[in-house]
């Protein structure tokens, strides 16, 4: 697709230039680009000190800094890194060999690498089964992800009335999905609803692949590998990378270098990007957006409102109550968005000694992703903790040492833990986070030691993010690290609700450009993008 041109009607009428966008995630800069470019004036207005939302790099200790949210890209859409030149804007990808190494309790591991062929000779030494599935299991997703990747830069359509274009696009999508054949197209259709330990088992027969597959589906999800719709999530992957486990792809210096390149694109083009400016509300008048009003009681007029916060922000608390009609209103409260992620960060003297990892294995081996999870079983008994209003003693853990392909995170010699434990749910039944943030960093700590018995001698310090932390110090409301759930029945022409998945909000003059709207939570910046083309397309329609 070609870079968005300014509609003349837009460059020509000044009046019009003048838009905010709310908030400064990575979809919020890239909106403001595109919008930039179309020959608005953006002025991205952010709560935070920086900008960058759930991609920033922190430093948590003296010395050490990490990705503290998200670790990976999506990865971002190839279209985004061309249009907005993110390379030379400073950005810089990191690839390593390994996607994910999985090790057991008892020593035993298995990695599966970026080549599937090198993937299947490992996995041979399991099972000769495994590792004959394996490249048909790749193959399989890449083929079905290519015929969705169309979805991801698509408005969903108007389910009442959809537009010629609307139904352009679907007949296109449609046509890409015929062209799969009927074997994966029955694929398709049957693994949207299924439980991705169902999905796991067809394929393959050892429990820790099962499992390392199994993940990707309940990532950042309130749910188990035997909930329904946990499929959904691989096939959404494939669609974004073409692979259906998650990616390791870093960038040098952690996903703050990934924002701060967006930020310098955006300001590039024409945008202006505020710091510690938190919005307090949108103003509305006659039922249009009009502007807004900052914590410090500052009012900004606006001609278009944008909002990159989640749907529950932005029309939960940023809204008068009245503004919204009560039946959108009720709907919007039964949007689900109970976070289950918290993270530690460990800083350390030594990179920790794995069980039955050698030494000269170990540089490779541990610099994609590091899945504890060991079995199914593991995996729903962890999530059954978050049903039940508790965190898991033995979560389920995405690690991440960065130190290991980008030294300067760390002093030299040390490195850097990210972990991602699963499920620590937003609301307890007993105490609160604050009393028991401490309590979970210790039970990430002890499953770990299962795995890495040294670890505990090289911990420096340690930080522990809770739900909590994730919506009182990165806005994201009940903690969900995705802006809501990405379950079937919250995805597509679904998100955030039916009738609202086009962008634009119930009030006049304001968008959402964030993952909570499709195609969701993810580094991708398709929600952005996506936004960015329904508001120019406004405008053209009727400049004012
Ligand atoms: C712990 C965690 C781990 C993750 N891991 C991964 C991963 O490895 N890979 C991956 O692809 N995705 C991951 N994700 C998901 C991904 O990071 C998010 O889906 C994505 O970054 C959301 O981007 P966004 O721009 O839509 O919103 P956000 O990044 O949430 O940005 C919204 C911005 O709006 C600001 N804001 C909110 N309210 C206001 C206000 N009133 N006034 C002004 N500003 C406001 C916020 O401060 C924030 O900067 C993770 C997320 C989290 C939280």
């Amino acid at each position: 697709m070609p870079e968005t041109k300014a509609p003349s009607t837009l460059r020509s009428a000044g009046a019009l230039r003048n838009l905010i966008i709310i908030g400064a995630g990575h979809n919020g800069l890239v909106t403001a680009y595109y919008l930039a470019k179309a020959g608005f004036k953006p002025l991205v207005l952010e709560r935070r000190e920086i900008a960058g939302g759930a991609c920033v790099t922190e430093e948590f200790y003296p010395g050490f800094r990490c990705s503290t949210l998200a670790t990976s890209t999506g990865p971002l859409l190839p279209q985004i890194v061309r249009d907005l030149q993110l390379e030379r804007h400073g950005m810089e990808f990191i690839k390593p060999a390994v996607r994910v190494f999985s090790p057991d309790a008892n020593g035993r591991s298995l990695c599966l690498f970026e080549d599937p062929k090198r993937t299947a000779d490992e996995l041979g030494r399991l099972s000769a089964g495994d590792a004959k599935s394996y490249p048909d299991f790749i193959k399989t997703f890449a083929r079905i992800g290519r015929a969705l990747a169309p979805l991801l830069a698509m408005t969903p359509p108007n389910i009442d009335k959809p537009a010629k274009s609307e139904l352009w696009n679907l007949g296109k999508l449609g046509w890409g999905i015929r062209g799969l054949g009927r074997k994966d197209e029955y694929r398709l259709l049957r693994y949207g609803p299924m439980a991705v330990a169902d999905l796991a088992a067809e394929w393959f027969e050892t429990e820790s692949l099962r499992a390392t597959v199994a993940a990707r589906g309940i990532f950042g999800a309130f749910a188990g590998p035997w909930s329904a719709g946990t499929s959904a999530g691989l096939l959404l992957q494939a669609a974004t990378d073409g692979h259906a486990i998650a990616p390791a792809a870093f960038l040098k210096g952690g996903m703050g270098a990934l924002t701060q390149a967006l930020a310098k694109a955006a300001i590039e083009a024409g945008a202006e990007i505020r710091t510690n400016a938190e919005v307090a509300s949108v103003s509305v008048r006659d039922g249009k957006a009009t502007g807004v009003v900052l914590t410090n009681g500052e009012e900004i007029p606006a001609w278009t409102t944008v909002s990159n916060a989640d749907p529950g922000v932005t029309f939960l608390d940023l809204l008068a109550y009245g503004e919204l009609e009560p039946g959108f209103l009720a709907k919007i409260r039964n949007y689900r968005a109970h976070g289950t992620v918290a993270k530690v960060h460990l800083a350390l003297s030594a990179l920790p000694k794995f069980t039955g990892l050698d030494d000269e294995d170990a540089f490779e081996r541990l610099s994609g992703r590091i899945h504890i999870g060991p079995d199914i079983d593991y995996l729903e008994r962890a999530f059954d903790a978050a049903k039940y209003g508790d965190f898991s003693p033995r979560p389920y853990l995405d690690i991440t040492i960065p130190t290991l392909t980008d030294p300067s995170l760390a002093p030299v010699g040390a490195h850097v833990m990210s972990i991602h434990a699963q499920f620590a749910p937003y609301k307890l039944k007993d105490g609160d986070w604050n009393s028991r943030r401490e309590e979970l960093g210790d039970a990430v700590v002890n499953v770990l030691c299962d795995y890495a018995p040294n670890l505990k001698e090289s911990i420096v310090a340690r930080q522990v993010i809770t739900p909590l932390d994730l919506e009182k110090t990165y806005g994201l409301s009940g903690g969900h690290i995705h802006h809501g759930e990405m379950s079937l029945d919250q995805l597509f022409a679904f998100r955030p609700l039916i009738g609202w998945a086009q962008y634009r909000a119930p009030i006049k003059g304001l968008y959402l450009c964030g993952a909570g709207t499709h195609p969701g939570g993810g580094v991708t910046g398709a929600p952005g993008m996506n936004a960015s083309h329904e508001i120019i397309k406004d405008v053209k329609r009727s400049p004012r």
